[in-house]
């Protein structure tokens, strides 16, 4: 699955006879206790969809259902984390989502689909590689915003260790060498096999797993260009499976990457400060959405702010004001933060939910990286 693209094509769905329902769960659930929040959450979003709808909507809502069931009983995706539906039937769109993050549980009906959640992600996550190593196989099983792949098993044939008494003391040190000779190979193999994989994929993050003697030396062979990336290492056993250690590495890779978006935000604040190629506060980044010239949206996760989104030049705008303020044509109401999402998706860029963000939350919650200055 292409998460970009399907993105750009959820982005494209308005305006249907009916409206669309979105959907969001959070399936990392860890006990029976928030299996039922989930079950319970779903039934009542449902009845109350069912009946601010009056039958519009009950094909799509019996799909949901369905769906929603089969989630819960993890008779689908057991291994996902977060869930994205969406269901449009006189549009034809009956999307299920999974996902390697877990989402907020929401329920939206609106004229389009409701993806900042989802634009979020694709961000959180970008491609990273776990790489298991002990002294004589390595595993590596890269990470996208959907989940694991398909792990690579890279084996080496290296003698196991023998056990001698006696007068073969110093053969087995002789022995002990050789190993070590073969372990160096083995590690660089496994480095060598990494550096084309990281480098030829644009992967951003590492992180080791493994005994932390093997980590260690495993270390060493690493090039320096590619030592940059990787993010930390975590305790692994050659048994145990690849979505154990991806389960472990995920908080790594979570702190990485807020620490990336972070800074990333710092940037575009003191840019948009020197009046360069970015825009920080609501106005400033109404404006260049509406020129589609906005190239990365931050927003703060969570941004709300009631507004009015013009039907006839599409100009957004703050307040309670009917008239829109380009064209003077009628406007309907809208959150802002929903419709600048779908905006900059809809003209090609991409959406950064933030997590926390003091100087952003002073700036007003959202601000933008800019394709060419305004
Ligand atoms: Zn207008």
């Amino acid at each position: 699955m292409d998460l970009e693209a399907r993105l750009a094509e959820l982005s494209r769905i308005s305006g249907a006879a009916t409206p669309v329902v979105s959907v969001y769960l959070n399936t990392r659930w860890a006990d029976e206790h928030q299996r039922e929040r989930a079950r319970v959450f779903l039934k009542n979003e449902l009845a109350r969809a069912r009946a601010a709808y009056r039958g519009v909507l009950d094909s799509d809502l019996d799909w949901i259902e369905a769906q929603g069931r089969a989630l819960v009983e993890q008779a689908r995706f057991p291994e996902a984390h977060g869930v994205a539906l969406f269901a449009c039937g006189v549009a034809g769109l009956r999307e299920i989502l999974p996902v390697r993050v877990p989402f907020e549980d929401a329920f939206v009906v609106a004229d389009t689909p409701f993806l900042g959640p989802l634009a979020a992600v694709h961000e959180l996550v970008p491609t990273a590689v776990i790489v298991f190593v002990d002294a004589e196989s390595g595993r590596l099983v890269p990470v996208s915003d959907e989940g694991p792949g398909p792990e690579v098993a890279l084996e080496s044939d290296v003698p196991g260790h023998h056990r001698r008494g006696g007068w073969a003391q110093l053969a087995q040190s002789r022995y002990q060498r050789h190993i070590q000779d073969h372990r160096g190979r083995h590690f660089e193999a496994v480095s060598a096999t990494l550096t084309h994989l990281v480098e030829g994929q644009g992967v951003k993050r590492i992180v080791l797993a493994g005994e932390p003697r093997n980590v260690a030396e495993f270390t060493k062979h690493v090039p320096e260009r590619i030592a940059g990336r990787i993010t930390g290492s975590v305790a692994a056993a050659r048994h145990e499976p690849a979505h154990l250690l991806v389960e472990r590495a995920s908080d790594l890779l979570a702190g990485a990457n807020l620490l990336e978006e972070a800074e990333a935000v710092d940037r575009v604040l003191v840019e948009a400060a020197k009046g360069g190629r970015a825009v920080a506060g609501l106005e400033g980044v109404l404006a260049a959405a509406g020129l589609g010239a906005i190239h990365v949206l931050y927003l703060l996760r969570g941004f709300r702010e009631p507004g009015r989104a013009c039907g006839e030049c599409g100009a957004m705008q703050p307040g309670e004001t009917d008239a829109c303020r380009v064209c003077r044509r009628p406007t309907k109401p809208v959150d802002l933060g929903a419709a600048l999402v779908e905006r900059v998706l809809a003209t090609g860029g991409a959406v950064e939910a933030v997590e926390l963000h003091a100087e952003l939350a002073q700036a007003g919650g959202v601000a933008a990286r800019l394709r060419y200055s305004l």
